[in-house]
This record gives structure tokens, C-alpha cells and sequence, in this order.
């Protein structure tokens, strides 16, 4: 299965790993080896969907400021998810 870069339209999104972190509180969680996809071309990268789906099985939802918690759309078993690592300012 090939997906399009969403951003570039032009690259193709490749399964990787790297790690998922977010914020919970205070605290950093860091997830090590977590599956994404990243574009060939730009760099472009979101989380894979289905372990998106479980790790917000066990940690919750991930709603920070700016997400709308009301409108995510019919959540995708496979693939991309439509969310993908944050940059945080230090
Ligand atoms: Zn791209």
C-alpha cells in the first residue's frame, strides 16, 4: 500500500520507526520504535494510524491546546493517521 504525501504531493509516505513522544502533565512520554510514515521526499511524517489507536487505548487521548477534540474524523485503521509528531519550542 502506497500513500501520496499529503504536504509535497509528490514524495510517496514509506512505514519507519522512530519514537512517539508526547506530553502527559509534566512529563515527556517516549515511546521508542513506534511505527510512522515518513515521506521520501520532504520528510513529511505521521504516525501509523493503528498504533496511534492503541497507544491513545492506553494512555487516552492526546488533546493539547489547538487540537478540536470534537471533530476528528471516522479514525483509519491502517495507514497514516492524520496526526503526527509535534515540534515543541524549548
Ligand atoms: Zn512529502
Amino acid at each position: 500500500m502506497k500513500y501520496r504525501c499529503p504536504r509535497c504531493n509528490f514524495g510517496q509516505l514509506h512505514a519507519a520507526r522512530s519514537s512517539y513522544v508526547r506530553r502527559m502533565g509534566r512529563q515527556l512520554v517516549t515511546i521508542p520504535g513506534f511505527r510512522l510514515w515518513r515521506c521520501d521526499f520532504c520528510g513529511y511524517t505521521r504516525y501509523d494510524a493503528a498504533s496511534l489507536a492503541r497507544i491513545e487505548t492506553l494512555l487516552g487521548p492526546d488533546i493539547t491546546e489547538g487540537d478540536t477534540a470534537t471533530s476528528f474524523p471516522a479514525a483509519r485503521t491502517e495507514g497514516p493517521a492524520e496526526r503526527g509528531p509535534r515540534r515543541w519550542s524549548s
